[in-house]
Order: C-alpha cells, then structure tokens, then sequence
C-alpha cells in the first residue's frame, strides 16, 4: 500500500511535470510571436526604438491598451503608415496615455512589492546561514579534539567542515542578490523620475503636470491663494513640419519650450502637455499678473525670427497662443483647464500670436 502510495505519487508528479512544460511552451510561443509583431511593427514603420514607443506598441499589440489597439488595427486596416508624427499624437490621447500610465504604474507596483519580499527573503536567508554557521562551527571545534573522538570522528568533523564552506558560499551569494535588489530599486526610482520627463524638450511631462497641479490645487485652497492654468499652442506648427520636416519642428519645440522654461520658478510651474502644446500652472499671483507673465513670453518668441540648420532657409517666426484662466474661478481644476483650452481657442481665432484671459 505505502510502495503504491509512493508510485502513484511520482505518477502524478510525472503528469504535473508534463502538464507544466506544455504550458511554458505555449507561453513561450506566445511570447515569441508577441515579440516578432513588436519587432515586424518597428522595422516596417522604420520606428525609432524609444521607451515610449515600446511602452506605446507594446500596450496596442498585447491588448493592454484596448483603444490604442483599435487605431493601430484601423490604420493598419486601412494601408496607412505608423509615422512617428502619429503615433506621438495616438500616445498623446488622453485614454491611451491613462491606459499606458496604468499599465506602467501597475508594472512599477508589482516590481516594487516584487524587490521588497526579495530583499526581506535575502536578509532573512542570509541571517539563518550565519547562525547556522556559527552554530557548525562551535561543534566542528569539539569534534576535531583527538582525545574526546576518534578517527571517525575526526573525518564528521572534516564533513562538518565541507558544510560550513558551503554555508559560507550560500551567504555570499546572499549577500550579491540583497546588493543587486538594492540596485534594482535605485533603477526602478531613476525609471520612475524619468517617466516624468518629456525627452524631447527636458520639460516635465502631461502626468507631472497633472500630479503638480493636484497637490498645488490643495495647498493654494487651504493657504488661500491665487492659482490659474494655462494652455500655450504654437502657431500653425503643421506648416513648419511640412516646409521643412519633423526634425526642424522637433527644434522648434525645442525651442519655445526654452522660452517658456525661463520663465519657470518655484511659483510657474511649465510642462510640455504633448505635441506642440503646453501647459502652465501660477501660483500667488493674480489672473492678470498670470497673463502678463505669459505674454511677454510670447512677445519673447515673436521677436525671433529662426532658421533651418540644415538647408540654411529661413523659417521665419515662430508664435505661439495662450488662453489662461483663474481656476479657483471653476468647480474643479478640470473645468478651470477646459476653460484656459477655450480662451486659447479665443486667442487662435482673434488672429493667434496672443494669450487670452478665460470668461
Ligand atoms: P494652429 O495654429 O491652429 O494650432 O495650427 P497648427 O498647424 O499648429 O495645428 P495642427 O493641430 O493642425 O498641427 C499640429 C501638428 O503638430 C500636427 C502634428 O503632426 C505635429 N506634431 C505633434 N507632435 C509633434 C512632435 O513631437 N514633433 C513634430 N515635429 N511635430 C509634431
Ligand atoms: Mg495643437
Ligand atoms: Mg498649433
């Protein structure tokens, strides 16, 4: 009955065994054939291989991103290209970039909750190995004396000793994993302040903004201070991509955003909202100081005239609109950015190269 017992349990290991590499090998053909896609996607569309991009084509093919895979699928569908320009504008949308921010932020919680049970694991196992180890050799020591043992003895105590060695190498290899723990950690907080940052102009991006102006919103309400928002367009951008190419009005991003940046401290809070669009945030001071503010950044702007690197042929000036507005003036600091979007809109349609006061 027991000798039963014992096959019939080696059985169902051997079962379990098989059970198990046959999943692994669907995983890993999905994985394979996630991958291919990924890859297909890039060479085709000859894409820049970039975090966002990855993190961005990486959400529309595994379906983690339900509506950025319904464009993705539609363009396809559809015989256009993936350009850069759109899949920039595709990440830039709203929904896909919250479906993005949950999957990474999601990704970053499990990684995060992942390293600290390691290191805890670690610590731990290195802990008992050292008291294992100092216990080992307290009776290594007894058993080595001639006159309490024997030769038999003599020879558990060289085993005794094998085992310590190896006690000691388990320790270090301990040790080396709480180390690379620790530096996994550093490197998911670098990943973390660089998920921020928007890499084409070093500004802070859409979801700094949006975790800037909600602690900023909360603090101003409780010190009762002044705070508005502010959207800045640049002026018919599209015509400065199409006369003289992305890369051009790469630099002209570039550019503005440098004129916004200087005009950032500790109370203008500026970021770069997505494609040719920023967006602001002033503290302690009025509407109209807020206003004045911006303005003399676009009169900045307005006085420069730029030009091509490349071909030596002149752009021209570049302008931008703004349309700003008081957001204690609003029910929430939505409704206060909806409104800042509409003055702006007022700015487009009142010949552009101006800022406009919300209501
Ligand atoms: P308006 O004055 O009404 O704002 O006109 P516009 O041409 O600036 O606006 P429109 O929305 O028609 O075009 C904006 C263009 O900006 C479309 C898009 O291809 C381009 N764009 C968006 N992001 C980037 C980027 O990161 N780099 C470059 N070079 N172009 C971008
Ligand atoms: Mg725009
Ligand atoms: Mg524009």
């Amino acid at each position: 009955m027991r000798l039963f017992r014992i096959g019939a349990a080696v059985d169902a290991e051997a079962v379990a065994h098989a059970a198990d590499s046959g999943i692994s090998t669907l995983v890993d053909a999905r994985r394979d054939e996630l991958l291919t896609r990924i890859r297909d996607l890039f060479m085709d569309n000859r894409l820049e291989v970039t975090p966002a991009n990855l993190l961005g084509v990486h959400a529309a093919l595994s379906g983690n991103s339900p509506r950025l895979a319904r464009k993705l699928t539609l363009m396809r569908s559809e015989g256009r290209a993936i350009t850069q320009e759109w899949l920039d504008v595709a990440l830039a949308d709203g929904n896909a970039v919250r479906d993005l921010r949950e999957e990474t932020s999601a990704l970053m919680t499990r990684l995060g909750s992942g390293l600290d049970s390691f290191a805890n694991a670690a610590k731990n196992a290195r802990s008992f190995t050292g008291k294992y180890q100092n216990a080992l050799e307290e009776h290594a020591q007894s058993l080595a004396q001639p006159d309490i043992a024997g030769a038999m003895i003599a020879s558990l105590a060289d085993l005794t000793r094998t085992m310590i060695e190896r006690t000691r190498q388990i320790e270090e290899g301990m040790r080396k994993s709480e180390e690379e723990a620790c530096a996994l950690r550093k490197s998911l907080e670098r990943a973390q302040r660089d998920a921020q940052i928007d890499h084409l102009t070093g500004l802070p991006n859409r979801r700094a903004f949006e975790g800037v102006l909600e602690r900023q919103y909360r603090e101003a309400q409780a010190a009762i201070t002044p705070l508005s928002v502010a959207f800045c367009d640049i002026d018919h951008f599209k015509r400065v991509n199409d006369t003289h190419g992305h890369e051009t009005g790469d630099r002209v991003i570039q550019a503005v955003a440098q004129v916004l940046a200087r005009i950032s401290n500790e109370n203008c809070h500026v970021a770069r909202h997505g494609g040719e669009e920023f967006v602001m945030l002033f503290r302690g001071m009025t509407i109209r100081e807020a206003h004045r503010l911006l303005d003399a950044a676009r009169a900045q702007l307005a006085d420069r005239t730029f030009v091509n690197r490349k071909t030596d042929e002149p752009i021209g000036g570049v302008t931008f609109s703004g349309g700003v507005a008081d957001v204690f003036g609003y029910p929430d600091p939505r409704a206060a950015l909806e409104a800042a979007d509409e003055a702006l809109y007022r700015a487009k349609h009142s010949g552009r190269n101006q800022v406009c006061i919300a209501g």
